[in-house]
């Protein structure tokens, strides 16, 4: 049995990783010179900038791979300060509490808001078709918390818009706890066996060290091969790559695709017409990631934290901002301090598509008025831009989860965050998941083996 992997981004290597560990054989074929897909870490001018992930939830799953990956030294877990998260009220940054039970004690709420999120595990549980976050935690917990905890949270993880997103698709843990204990906190109180937080980290190099790490242990990894075609020939699968056609010949038993839904689509197109158009309308907006850096003795805010997330109802121009240079060390030079603003995403899309003069400038006006900064200009400023950011988990996914669920009796699977869930510890727990199901495929050795 041989199964082809398509994308290399974290999805496709932790795969490849994990069957080779079983002794599956693979091929994995990736477009770019370089692996990692989302997460890229480029050096620019003496910065280390995060293109797209910035920290990792340190879950057993990930903590497991970076041991068997040596890579121990090169973890940084983020500094101190990085347990404190903002939020924008009233044009300044105003603490959020930690944990959803100091939401209860904090005076960040009203005491009426307070009272009403107590009574929550009074609130019967319901089982209530499509419902979005929005809707879910009205029901919950009443509209007081809305504005300044969940629209900015689920902004500022899933680039969503809270009133779209499916709660049992985009965080069934509630769902779960709710089905559970009857109540989100009575759950919480007595979620055994439910770990909820993990620290944060990153690695003293970028967060490239990772996939660049796993793929240094692949043996049949294939970068620079842009697969453009896949066709079905007595149910076994044959790919083939745009430059070279040294794979044209090789069959596959199992076809994985560890791509986004619209290159997925693209090479379902023959084979799997139906797939490729429930693909064709998962939603990835837009999004821009700019690095700032200032001098320190410019920007009188202290960025004693992680960073701030900006509500809907401040009308803000970024959506949050990472306070990188508290986070981790090495990202600037130790008189400066550096921010990174993710613009865009479902709630302000026509943000990420501002030119790239006006857009970065926006982000330099906003930074000014919120942190106090007097510099005219930021020392360094970098803007990169993705038409396609992270896939959304509203209505419109349901149909692409049906359907790949389906596919997998043809040989098809997806190894992919459309799926998987959009962090890259759940794209790896997904990746370690899918290799032990692959595995149970292999056909029992004959007797004369
Ligand atoms: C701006 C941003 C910030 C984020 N921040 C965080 C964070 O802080 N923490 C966190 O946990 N997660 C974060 N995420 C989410 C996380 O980075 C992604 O969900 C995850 O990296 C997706 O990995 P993937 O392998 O599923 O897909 P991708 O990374 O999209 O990889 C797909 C790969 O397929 C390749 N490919 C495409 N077409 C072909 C083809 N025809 N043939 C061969 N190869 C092809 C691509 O080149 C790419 O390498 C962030 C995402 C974004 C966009």
């Amino acid at each position: 049995m041989r199964v082809a992997i398509i994308g290399g981004g974290i999805s496709g290597l932790a795969l490849a990783y994990y069957l080779q560990k079983l002794g599956v054989p693979y091929d994995l074929f990736e477009a770019d010179e370089q692996v990692g897909g989302n997460i890229r870490s480029i050096e620019k001018e003496g910065y280390l900038l995060e293109l797209g992930p910035n920290s990792l939830q340190y879950t057993p799953e990930l903590e497991t791979l970076v041991r068997e990956l040596k890579l121990e030294q090169e973890v940084i877990p983020t500094a101190h300060a990085g347990h404190h998260r903002y939020v924008l009220r009233n044009g300044t940054y105003e603490k959020l509490p930690a944990t959803p039970f100091s939401l209860l004690s904090n005076t960040f709420f009203s005491w009426k808001t307070r009272l009403r999120i107590f009574k929550e595990k009074d609130v019967p549980p319901a089982d209530i078709d499509y419902e979005t976050i929005t809707q879910f935690f009205e029901r919950r917990f009443g509209s007081g918390v809305l504005d300044y905890v969940i629209n900015p949270l689920i902004s500022g993880v899933y680039g969503g818009d809270p009133g779209k997103l499916l709660v049992h698709k985009a965080f069934p843990i509630l769902k779960e706890l709710e089905n559970r204990y009857g109540s989100v906190l009575k759950g919480l109180m007595k979620h055994e066996g439910m770990h909820l937080h993990y620290d944060n980290i990153s690695f003293a190099n970028g967060m490239q060290t990772l996939p660049d790490a796993i793929a240094g242990k692949l043996i049949s990894l294939h970068t620079g091969h842009r697969v453009e075609m896949i066709t079905r020939n007595q149910g076994k699968y044959i790919v083939s790559c745009a430059t070279t056609g040294d794979y044209d010949n090789v069959e596959y038993n199992l076809l994985v695709l560890a791509l986004p839904a619209l290159p997925a689509s693209e090479l379902l197109h023959f084979t799997f017409p139906g797939m490729a158009a429930a693909l064709q309308n998962v939603h990835y907006p837009p999004m821009a990631v700019v690095h700032s850096v200032y001098n320190r003795h410019d920007v009188s805010h202290e960025l004693n934290g992680f960073g701030a997330l900006h509500p809907k109802a401040e009308s803000p121009f970024a959506v949050s901002t990472l306070w990188s240079s508290s986070l981790f060390d090495g990202r600037c030079r130790p008189h400066e301090v550096m921010f990174t603003s993710f613009v865009g995403g479902a709630q302000y899309e026509d943000h990420a598509l501002t030119n790239k003069d006006q857009l970065m400038e926006c982000v330099h006006h906003e930074l000014t008025e919120t942190y106090g900064i007097t510099a005219g200009k930021p020392v360094f400023q970098h803007l990169h831009f993705m038409e396609h950011s992270i896939p959304q988990y509203d209505l419109y996914i349901e149909d692409a989860h049906h359907m790949a669920e389906k596919l997998e009796q043809d040989g098809l699977f997806i190894a992919a965050n459309w799926q998987a869930g959009v962090s890259v510890p759940s794209c790896i727990r997904h990746a370690k998941e899918l290799a032990d199901k692959i595995n149970l495929k292999r056909p029992a050795p004959s007797i004369a083996e």
